[in-house]
């Protein structure tokens, strides 16, 4: 049997909204990248709910609802415990600043539709009708698969700035075209972006990086030059080369993007940051030497002096700290993974215990199908993965700090060293139980004279 669960899905939340709104008399419709993700075959995200009735009317139909946007005319109504964004068909007047426009008014669906970005976002669906509403040709433009600003592509750009990143996000989550108007209008306004809030274009980088053509959104991100004002220190990987023989891909850019290329579909967002980070150190710390007559490149501590840039873009995209810091651990880590067949067996399980671990092997498996190919450490990896239990990698201590004070040692650096140490000896196996432990303390702490 079936389980009952009593949260609804998005989906059948907006359609009591619309049936609700469209019994008491008003137009509404799904409306935007629900229409286009449902013509696509693709998951929505989200349901989102445009309709005739105003924010206060909105209000007063439904029990619970949550005033987000009431000035835009926005309205959360929560359906069954899912929250519906419910919009009033709006028109914007002149947008000042490049990001938000200085009032709205309530207006048709028609001219709602003409106020959205891209002609396939630009789409109505009437769920209870079963009708597609179209004013602005996305439907053509979806079977093209482009993406074609609604309107003059330049006047678009120009009231709203973040126009220009979603033009590449959408289509790079899509795989889609950029048609050629609003294309050159990218290209021409791209410098505008700088106008744009960290967060926002945070949140559309991340979703390019997160796309399974997340190589291609940087090739558009590069060749429209949003990607040398917001990441600089990306675009200066091209033409940084790199030695054949562990590279034969190419410089640390195309290595970078292919690299992007070979990670799993569901990645997180830290592990899509870091993987387009990893190598960000390269470009300031390249030396070239001659090899046995011919020319080979070498990255000195590119690791450290990756985490430390990737530190800087990440805080100036204002992440917050915890991914920050989950972002740097990988990058810094990265290197390590050459080593594990030769490492002792309690570095080995360290390195197992981290918490970015799994985003860190996956990392690894990229970085070499992006580069010399050889899978010997990912593979060893997952074996230890296996073979090892999780009380192995990650045993209960043995000892703690009372036992030390206990021995008479005073509180102090001192008893964290003698603590590491024995942690040391039980993941490499040497010291079982705690009787073995207490044991080898009281001795050698005895003859070295510390108690
Ligand atoms: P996703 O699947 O990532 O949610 P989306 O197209 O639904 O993609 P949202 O940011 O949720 O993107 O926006 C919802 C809709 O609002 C868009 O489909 C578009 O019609 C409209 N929209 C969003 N941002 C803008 C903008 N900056 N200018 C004009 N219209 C916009
Ligand atoms: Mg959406």
């Amino acid at each position: 049997m079936k389980k009952k669960t009593s949260k609804l899905d998005s989906r059948h939340a907006s359609l009591r909204v619309v049936r609700r709104l469209q019994k008491a008399g008003y137009e509404a419709y799904w409306a935007g990248g629900c229409v286009r993700d449902r013509l696509l075959k693709r998951r929505p995200s989200d349901y989102d709910v445009a309709t005739s009735a105003r924010p206060a009317q909105i209000q007063k139909l439904f029990r619970h609802t949550i005033p987000v946007g009431k000035a835009f005319g926005v309205i959360l109504v929560v359906e069954g415990g899912v929250p519906v964004e419910t919009a009033a068909f709006r028109g914007e007047g002149a947008y000042k600043d490049g990001r938000r426009p200085s009032k709205v008014f309530f207006t048709s669906a028609e001219n709602d539709a003409q106020r959205r970005d891209f002609t396939i976002n630009g789409l109505f669906y009437d769920p209870i009708a079963r009708k597609l509403i179209d004013f602005v040709g996305g439907r053509i433009d979806l079977r093209k698969k482009i993406v074609r600003a609604i309107g003059d592509p330049v006047q678009r750009f120009r009231e709203d700035h973040l126009r220009l990143l979603r033009a590449v996000r959408v289509a790079t989550v899509l795989n889609f075209r950029i048609e050629a108007k609003t294309w050159r209008a990218t290209h021409k306004l791209a410098p505008l972006i700088k106008k744009i809030s960290a967060e926002r274009i945070r949140e559309e980088l991340t979703k390019i990086l997160c796309s399974d053509h997340a190589a291609r959104g940087l090739d558009l991100l590069r060749r429209s030059g949003l990607l040398k004002i917001l990441l600089p220190e990306i675009e200066a990987m091209a033409g940084v080369k790199h030695s054949p023989d562990f590279h034969p891909e190419g410089d640390v850019w195309v290595h970078t993007r292919l690299v992007m290329s070979k990670l799993p579909g569901n990645r997180t967002p830290t592990l899509a940051w870091a993987t387009l980070l990893h190598d960000v150190g390269k470009p300031r710390t390249c030396v070239k030497k001659k090899v046995k007559g011919s020319w080979r490149w070498r990255f000195p501590g590119h690791a450290e002096v990756g985490e430390r840039l990737a530190r800087r873009i990440l805080d100036r995209l204002k992440w917050p700290r915890a991914d920050t810091q989950a972002v740097c651990d990988i990058v810094a880590n990265h290197m390590t993974f050459k080593d594990v067949q030769s490492m002792r067996l309690s570095t080995l399980k360290r390195l197992l215990s981290r918490p970015t671990f799994v985003e860190e092997l996956e990392l690894h498996r990229a970085d070499c199908l992006g580069s010399h190919r050889m899978l010997g450490n990912y593979r060893f990896l997952k074996r230890m993965q296996k073979a090892l239990t999780r009380e192995q990698v990650r045993p209960k201590p043995l000892v703690n700090g009372h036992d030390l004070l206990e021995m008479g040692l005073y509180e102090g650096p001192e008893v964290g060293r003698w603590l590491r140490q024995v942690e040391e000896m039980q993941l490499e196996g040497d010291l079982k139980t705690r009787g073995e432990a207490l044991a080898w303390l009281r001795q050698n702490i005895v003859s070295s004279g510390n108690s």
